[in-house]
C-alpha cells in the first residue's frame, strides 16, 4: 500500500538516511526510537509537510513524495494535537471537511457520526480549551479521521495523556485499525508496540536499523542498540 523508499533529509546537525520500509493494507506499523531519532520528521515527510532531499514515497504504486499535503489522503495526528483553540469541538472536526468542500449537510452528518464513535457528542458545542486531556485527544483523532484517510499517522498519541487513559485510547486505535484504516504510529515507548503493532521498525540516529514483526524484533534484536531499546536485555 505504501512504500517508503530511500527517503533522506539532511540538516546541519541531523540526517535521516535512506529510510526504506513497506506498509501493507491493514498494518499497524509502529516506528520506535528514542527522542531525537527522527520520528516526527519522518512522519512529516510522509504527510507532505516537509520535503525530503531524496527518495520516493509510493502510495498504491504512485510516487507522492512531491505532491502537496492536501492531495495525499493521509491523516496526521500531531504530538501536540494542534487543535484550534478559538473554535468549538464541532468546528474543529468539521474543518478538514469544509476544506474539502463537503456540503454543510454532509459535514453535520459526518461530525455527528464521529462524535458518537468517539463518545464526544456531549461536548460538540464547547470550546476546546476547557476539555480534559483524554477529550482533547479524542477530538483531535476525530478531526484527523473526518475525511476517512486510508492511512493514519500518529505522533506519540499516548504520551500526552495519563496512564489510565492509555488503555482506552489503545483499544480505540486498535478498533480503528481493525475497521480498515492502516496506521503508522511513532513512539519512544516500546511497550506500546507489544499490544498494538503488527509490524515494528526501530529508528536510531536517523537510520532504520531493524524492521519486522514485533516478536521477531524483540526476540532477535540485530544490534546492541535494538536489544537495549526494546528491553530485550532487561
Ligand atoms: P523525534 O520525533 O524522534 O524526537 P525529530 O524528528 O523531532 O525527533 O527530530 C530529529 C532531529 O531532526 C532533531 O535533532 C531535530 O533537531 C532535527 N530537526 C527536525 N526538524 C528540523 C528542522 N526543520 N531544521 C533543523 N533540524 C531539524
Ligand atoms: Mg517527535
Amino acid at each position: 500500500m505504501m512504500v517508503v523508499d530511500q527517503i533522506s533529509k539532511h540538516f546541519k546537525l541531523f540526517s535521516l538516511r535512506e529510510i526504506t520500509f513497506k506498509v501493507s493494507q491493514g498494518d499497524y506499523f509502529m516506528l520506535l526510537g528514542p527522542s531525537g531519532s527522527g520520528k516526527s520528521l519522518l512522519l512529516q515527510i510522509i504527510a507532505g509537510l516537509v520535503k525530503p532531499d531524496g527518495g520516493r514515497i509510493l502510495f498504491n504504486g504512485i510516487d507522492i513524495a512531491k505532491s502537496p499535503a492536501g492531495k495525499r489522503n493521509v491523516g496526521i495526528l500531531f504530538q501536540d494535537l494542534a487543535l484550534f483553540p478559538h473554535i468549538s469541538v464541532f468546528d474543529n472536526i468539521a474543518y478538514p471537511l469544509k476544506l474539502r468542500k463537503y456540503s454543510s449537510f454532509a459535514v453535520k452528518q459526518r461530525v455527528v457520526e464521529l462524535a458518537e464513535q468517539f463518545s464526544i457528542s456531549h461536548i460538540l458545542n464547547q470550546g476546546v480549551t476547557s476539555l480534559s486531556g483524554g477529550e482533547k485527544q479524542r477530538v483531535a483523532l476525530a478531526r484527523t479521521l473526518a475525511f476517512n484517510p486510508p492511512i493514519l499517522l500518529l505522533d506519540e498519541p499516548l504520551s500526552a495523556i495519563d496512564s489510565q487513559l492509555h488503555l482506552d485510547l489503545g483499544v480505540l486505535l486498535r478498533s480503528i485499525n481493525r475497521a480498515g484504516t492502516t496506521i503508522i504510529h511513532v513512539t519512544h515507548n516500546y511497550q506500546e508496540a507489544i499490544s498494538l503493532a503488527s509490524k515494528v521498525g526501530v529508528l536510531h540516529n536517523g537510520q532504520l536499523v531493524q524492521v519486522g514483526e514485533p516478536v521477531e524484533v524483540f526476540q532477535n534484536p540485530r544490534s546492541e542498540f535494538v536489544a537495549n531499546f526494546t528491553g530485550a536485555k532487561n
